[in-house]
């Protein structure tokens, strides 16, 4: 399998040279050249473990890493999970919840990530180089990135976050781990402030070749890839229906873009309801073509509080028939006029419904799951489960994916439940363990000099 830019400058790229670029260096996202046919596999699915499942449909795409290192690789990745089935289905009311949250920080991330972090261990030590990861986190990415590669030899992790602005529990989910390739940064600024320090060390090439930074944030093709698995892994937990429909809370369009590849593989999934708060770009798109930016507002999903979905270009792409030069001329018009429009809405346009689902309908949501059927959701999940509650179908099964454990975001359950019950003994654990983490100016010259004496002294 080889792959590809979304932007035409990249081809021919193998699948450890797409993990490792991240970034397409045009600018674009990297694709696969083709997307295999599963159907003929569909029937074997059914008896598989999350682990043997996620081997067989990842296999095909990482044709040039040896399958039975691939296989170990692959189990590695689900070994910390807390739950036997890795992501059990639980019936709630009249949908079937996927909890994607059981791996070592209690969010979705940690599918892709621990696989990622493995990944990335597998192709370094093939290659005998170095990796220095450089992240920017308002909250469930820096953990989950940093849960996947600490320890792990020749690999650094830096991530930084707004000094005072992620929630005490995720500030203390990064700074708690103490492996010594894991530096957490509290930068004296806003979140917005981090992504541009990052942005300006990323572009200083000659730094960033020097130290071969690279990035895990949702474009790497590698986590889409290994969210693909739960939507096949939930239609076998359903007991393989003819067709079924799955909701998912998204911002990023990472999490939905999985499950639109996923029906592209075959899976005889019928519907994806893509659930938004009140930043509505992606809502607003599948209602009528035009992919506008708005103004970022602080919602009380805050992993969702996103404008620009950074994997929606990856859909663009087969939606304008993969033809590179409409999907660049797309983007550009977006940067440019912060608008694009889709001229052309047949095919996989209508596999998607959307909505928008606000703070107060997220809080009553939240409480009427815990009324009526006795489960806690976190406020992503009750923002997924509040949008789907209007698009059931008697005959068709609803699967709803649940993106964190309640108990990361107690704030918003407390006012929906005051006095509900809402822990988590992986989160109880971190009350009162050491931190570490420096705090670094909002400068770009002081955050090299940082990278480069951490490089120097060996670890
Ligand atoms: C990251 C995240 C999301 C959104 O995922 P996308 O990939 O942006 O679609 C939803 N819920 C939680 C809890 C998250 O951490």
């Amino acid at each position: 399998m080889k792959y590809r830019s979304t932007r035409g400058g990249v081809e021919g790229l193998s699948f450890s040279d797409a993990v490792m670029m991240g970034l397409a260096t045009d600018g674009g996202l990297i694709v696969p050249e083709s997307i295999p046919d599963l159907r003929p596999s569909l029937s074997q699915f059914s008896s598989l473990s999350y682990p043997d499942l996620a081997f067989q449909i990842m296999q095909p795409f990482a044709d040039d890493i040896d399958a039975r290192a691939f296989e170990a690789l692959v189990a590695r990745s689900y070994a910390q999970f807390q739950h036997a089935e890795i992501a059990p289905l639980v019936p709630v009311g009249n949908v079937h919840v996927l909890e994607l949250f059981h791996g070592p920080t209690l969010a979705f991330k940690d599918i892709a990530l621990q696989f990622l972090g493995e990944l990335f261990s597998h192709i370094l030590a093939a290659r005998g180089s170095e990796l220095n990861i450089l992240g920017a986190t308002s909250g469930d990415t820096g953990s989950a990135a940093i849960a996947g590669v600490r320890g792990k030899p020749g690999i650094r992790i830096f991530i930084m976050f707004p000094e005072g602005r992620t929630s005490p529990i995720q500030e203390r989910q990064m700074t708690t781990v103490l492996d010594d390739n894991v530096y957490n940064l509290s930068i004296d600024g806003s979140f917005d402030d981090c992504q541009n320090l990052l942005k300006t060390v990323f572009s200083d090439l000659e730094f960033k070749a020097r130290f071969s930074l690279g990035a895990v944030n949702s474009v790497n093709f590698a986590r889409v890839l290994a969210q693909t698995v739960y939507y096949f892994w939930s239609w076998t937990r359903l007991g393989c229906p003819e067709q079924f429909d799955v909701t998912v809370p998204t911002g990023n369009f990472g999490n939905i873009f999985a499950g639109f590849l996923a029906k592209k593989m075959g899976l005889p999934l019928r519907k994806l309801i893509l659930a938004t708060n009140q930043n509505d770009i992606l809502a607003r798109f599948f209602d009528s073509g035009v992919y506008q930016r708005g103004a970022v507002g602080f919602s009380n999903s805050p992993a969702m509080d996103i404008q620009v979905a950074s994997n929606f270009e990856r859909y663009l792409y087969y939606q304008l028939d993969e033809d590179s030069v409409a999907c660049r001329t797309f983007m550009q018009d977006f940067q440019n006029q912060g608008r694009g429009i889709l001229l052309d809405r047949s095919g996989a346009f209508d596999w998607f419904s959307a909505g928008s689902v606000s703070d107060q309908e997220t809080i009553e949501c939240l409480r009427s799951t815990w009324m009526d059927s006795d489960y806690l959701a976190d406020p992503h999940t009750a923002v997924g489960l509040h949008l789907a509650s209007r698009h059931l179908d008697s005959n068709i099964p609803m699967v709803c994916l649940a993106t964190a454990h309640p108990a990361k975001f107690d704030a918003a359950v407390a006012e929906a439940v005051p006095g509900v019950t809402n822990s988590h003994p992986t989160l109880d654990r971190l009350q009162g363990q050491a931190t570490r983490k420096v705090e670094i100016q909002d400068d770009p010259e002081t955050l090299k000099d940082f990278i480069r004496a951490a490089c120097q002294n060996g670890h």
